[in-house]
């Protein structure tokens, strides 16, 4: 719908950005009989969560797998999350039959779903390794219980009950790489396990082990799995399911501005200009868009400013979409996720990549979609993706000029990596896009172009996290940037976590003055 200009409209609450957790929390709040309104710059909803046309083709633009989900006889958190506002229902879910298949230089091990396929596609792979890889297995179990039970039963709990969570004490505030590999020796055994980092965004040794566990673990115990009409189907299942729900999307009609009135929000003009007054105001559009775009240097406390300073964004993506006019299968590929690796320094390349000394790949994704939905694309066609982790800051050094030539280079490196697991594809291709960061900072304007809000790694920790309450009184943010971080699970809770802080807040009447100055104590401890 196309708000009205000059108009002015009250609300509960708006929701500026219809990315996963902008849409989970309208959807939750229009739920609770809020009166919501969610503003989105782009004419579709889902920020990421999306797909694009070209030629005959629809391609997925991030989805390879959804973690969390599994189905209504096992379910997951976001089964659960989704069930609540009535969307589970309104999208088919595809299973992915495995994990993923990694191809190195001389091993190539398909690593399937649930714990014991796990361990034993594995240990079968590499022998030497079998005790230190049922050991890892296990203590990744045990840490994303304990991780989870301290979440639900608190701090304070966990620091008088220590002997219950010896796991959890142990692991805390290490990386994949420290617990990995006193256990397990061989090079080739860890890069299979390594490889998933890239789906959190840091290679071994910088990434919380917290987040590898809890990521892995919910994919093992759940299932990946992928949606029918691509994830452009689930978040257009939020929009239907907010309006049901009595909510209002205005698409094509972003915010211009947060109007505040003293240290509160007043409202938000929308791009057409018309202005809306709300008491709350739950920004999914990153928080130092946010402040210095919409809220106003002026209007954000020096505190918060410091505090955004002091972070970075994580990190991005080069994409290959590749419209192919032949059955994946003619080019040897079996399965929906394939990482290749040229060879076993995972944490090497990544940093040559960081510190923008190469643009070119040296392990990449490979997504066969067709592979769990034979209708993704055309009869006698398929979809291919090829992804990488990659940092914004090189890309935005090439001179305009030169950034077509650079794609270019850039994307037949990746196509000759690909071409290893997928001998021929490149006489296949019928249609070919390549986005870089660039491309995920224009579509998103997440700084860097982050695929998962902040770098997860900060504080090592992988739990030290900008809390939803924002810097004003009634300014919320919610997705990747806050509470538990990127990715399409953690998103999606973002946006459930502060849909309930919202609640609470207004039916107490709060934000409080106190509030307020325990968030400003608390993340100038952070910074
Ligand atoms: C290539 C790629 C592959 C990925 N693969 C996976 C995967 O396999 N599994 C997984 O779990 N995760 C994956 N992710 C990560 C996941 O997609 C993101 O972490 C998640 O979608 C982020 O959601 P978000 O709520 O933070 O919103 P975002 O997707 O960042 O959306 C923010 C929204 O805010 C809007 N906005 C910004 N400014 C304004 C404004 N002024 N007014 C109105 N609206 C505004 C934007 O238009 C956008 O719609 C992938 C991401 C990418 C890019």
């Amino acid at each position: 719908m196309e708000g009205r200009r000059g108009a002015m409209r009250d609300y509960d609450v708006v929701v500026i950005g219809a990315g996963l957790g902008g849409l989970a929390s309208a959807a939750f709040l229009a739920k609770e009989g809020k009166k919501v309104l969610l503003l989105e710059r782009h004419y579709v909803p889902g920020g990421y969560a999306t797909s694009f046309l070209r030629g005959r083709f629809e391609f997925e633009v991030s989805l390879h797998e959804l973690s969390g989900l599994g189905d209504e006889d096992n379910p997951g958190p976001v089964w659960r999350l989704l069930e609540e506002v009535g969307v589970a229902r309104r999208v088919e879910f595809l299973a992915i039959p495995e994990f993923y298949r990694c191809v190195l230089p001389d091993a190539d091990v398909v690593i399937p779903v649930g714990r014991e396929s796990f361990e034993e596609s594995l240990c079968r792979a590499f022998p030497d390794d079998a005790e230190g890889i049922r050991e890892f297995t296990e203590v990744m179990f045990r840490f994303a219980q304990e991780a989870l039970r301290a979440n639900r039963v608190g701090m304070k709990m966990v620091m008088e009950h220590q002997e219950e969570f010896p796991t959890l004490f142990a692991c805390f505030g290490k990386s994949l790489s420290e617990v990995m590999n006193p256990l397990i020796k061989n090079p080739a055994a860890r890069t299979a396990l390594g490889v998933i980092c890239g789906y959190y965004c840091n290679p071994p040794s910088l990434l919380s082990f917290l987040t590898y566990a809890l990521g892995t673990v919910s994919y093992l115990r759940f299932g990946p799995r992928h949606v029918k009409g691509k994830s452009q189907a689930l978040s257009q299942a939020f929009m239907d399911a907010i309006e049901d729900m009595g909510g209002e999307v205005w698409l094509r009609n972003g915010a211009r501005r947060i109007l505040v009135e003293g240290d509160r929000v007043r409202g938000v003009v929308a791009q057409d200009g018309t202005e809306i007054l709300c008491p709350v105001v739950v920004s999914n559009a990153n928080p130092y868009l946010t402040c210095l775009e919409l809220l106003g240097r002026e209007n954000t406390p020096a505190w918060y400013l410091r505090r955004l300073g002091a972070w970075s964004g994580g990190a991005s993506t080069v994409n290959l979409y590749m419209g192919l006019d032949c059955d994946y299968r003619e080019l040897g590929l079996a399965h929906h996720e394939t990482f290749y690796s040229e060879g076993y320094d995972l944490d090497a390349n990544w940093m040559k990549m960081r510190r923008g000394e190469t643009l070119e790949p040296s392990d990449i994704a490979v997504t066969a979609y067709n592979a769990v939905d034979p209708d993704f694309s055309p009869p006698g066609t398929s979809s291919l993706v090829c992804t990488f982790i990659a940092y914004a800051e090189p890309w935005m050094r090439i001179p305009p000029e030169r950034y077509a030539e650079t794609k270019d280079r850039v994307a037949r490196r990746t196509l000759q990596l690909a071409e290893r697991v997928a001998p021929g594809l490149s006489d296949h291709l019928e249609v070919l896009e390549v986005a870089t960061p660039l491309t995920n900072i224009r579509y998103s304007r997440n700084v860097g172009g982050s695929i998962i809000g902040f770098d997860e790694t900060f504080a090592g920790t992988g739990m030290v996290r900008m809390p939803a309450e924002g810097p004003v009184r009634g300014l919320y943010f919610s997705g990747a940037w806050v509470n538990i971080g990127g990715g399409y699970e953690p998103s999606l809770y973002s946006g459930y976590l502060t849909a309930r802080r919202v609640l609470e807040d207004l039916e107490k009447g709060g934000p409080l003055s106190e509030d307020m100055e325990r968030l400003r104590k608390s993340l100038e401890k952070q910074v």
